[in-house]
């Protein structure tokens, strides 16, 4: 049978090329997991997507509620689960103010890390049960973890302190906005999210790796300087940043070859391992990256996951 892949935020940038990636294979059926589900169908038509080759599900994460209603949504389809990709991501670096989501938590943080976290968690059981050779659960990270990188080290650096903006709910009132409990800063909060988007996945590794075999991965998939991720900055950014990107940092790579690499993560058999951090070399080939001191903090990891379990009422 074809394999199943869940890819959140498949309407634009890397999860779409991705999605195509894959279903051009023959060997996946997608379910594009997106918050605007006229937007998904159009760019799965206009990227030329075989109408059997995906399916669109409704999931906004900045509602828990939407995340646990797509869970259900898809059990109905009675499909089995073998790959979880979780893509979507917003990036709000000119915001002045934080926004926030339908359970009050600050937005950036609230959509990478704690709607992905829910959304993670409940459908880790459907990894389980799938019977697909090789089942894997990945979540994208960033540069903003490798310390062996220029961009790595661009302020505002990611910092999440000891978590107390978090722990105090993440809500701009009683509590910080930011993660560290400092001041709303909408290019760090981003940082954050990824940070903790690869401590979870680590966090998940050591947790059921051993028990149920699942490959739990990460990746940096390049700077994709042309997605929507930097829908919001403004003009002369995004008009400067593709070619500094490919011109001085040489770390710029095409929509389609990103959506390569992350197809590979799903699929390629020689990038099975678990617990790793995936990046490219100029030549295109993939390595285990290192990560940075805090994205590999494996007390903060296991603060992180239970803090978040709380939020999003697991605990
Ligand atoms: P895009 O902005 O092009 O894509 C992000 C996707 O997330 C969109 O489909 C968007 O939906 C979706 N999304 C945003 N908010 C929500 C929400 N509340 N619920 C559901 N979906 C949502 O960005 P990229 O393709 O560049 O980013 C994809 C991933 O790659 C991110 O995790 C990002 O951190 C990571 N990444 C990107 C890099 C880059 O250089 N671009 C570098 C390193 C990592 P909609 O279409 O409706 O807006």
């Amino acid at each position: 049978r074809k394999g199943v892949v869940v890819i959140t935020g498949a309407s634009s940038g890397l999860g779409l090329a991705t999605a195509k990636a894959l279903a051009e294979t023959g060997k996946w059926h997608v379910i594009m997991a997106c918050r605007d589900f006229l937007k998904a169908e159009k760019a799965a038509q206009s990227a030329g997507m075989a109408k059997e080759s995906y399916t669109v599900m409704h999931l906004d994460l900045a509602s828990l509620d939407s995340v646990r209603q797509f869970v259900h949504n898809f059990r109905q389809s009675e499909r089995p689960l073998d790959v979880l990709v979780c893509n979507a991501a917003i990036y709000r670096p000119t915001a002045r103010t934080p926004t926030y989501t339908a359970n009050g938590y600050e937005m950036s943080v609230g959509v990478n890390h704690l709607g992905h976290f829910l959304l993670a968690n409940l459908l880790l059981e459907d990894l389980k049960k799938s019977d697909y050779p090789s089942r894997r659960l990945i979540i994208l990270g960033s540069i903003t973890g490798n310390t062996n990188t220029l961009a790595g080290n661009v302020p505002p650096k990611a910092g999440l302190g000891d978590l107390r903006g978090l722990a105090g709910g993440l809500n701009g009132r009683n509590s910080s906005a930011m993660i560290d409990g400092g001041d709303f800063d909408g290019a760090k909060a981003y940082k954050d999210s990824k940070i903790c988007n690869m401590l979870t996945m680590q966090e998940f590794h050591r947790r059921f790796h051993e028990e149920t075999g699942i490959t739990f991965a990460s990746l940096y998939p390049g700077c994709i300087a042309t997605t929507g991720l930097f829908r919001e900055h403004i003009p002369l950014f995004r008009l400067l940043f593709p070619p500094f990107q490919r011109f001085i940092t040489k770390g710029f790579v095409s929509e389609e070859e990103s959506g390569r690499r992350l197809a590979q993560v799903v699929s390629d058999p020689s990038l099975a391992k678990s617990g790793v951090y995936w990046s490219w070399n100029k030549d295109s080939a993939s390595f285990e990256n290192q990560l940075s001191q805090e994205a590999s903090d494996t007390a903060k990891a296991r603060k992180l996951w239970e803090v978040s379990e709380k939020l999003v009422g697991l605990a």
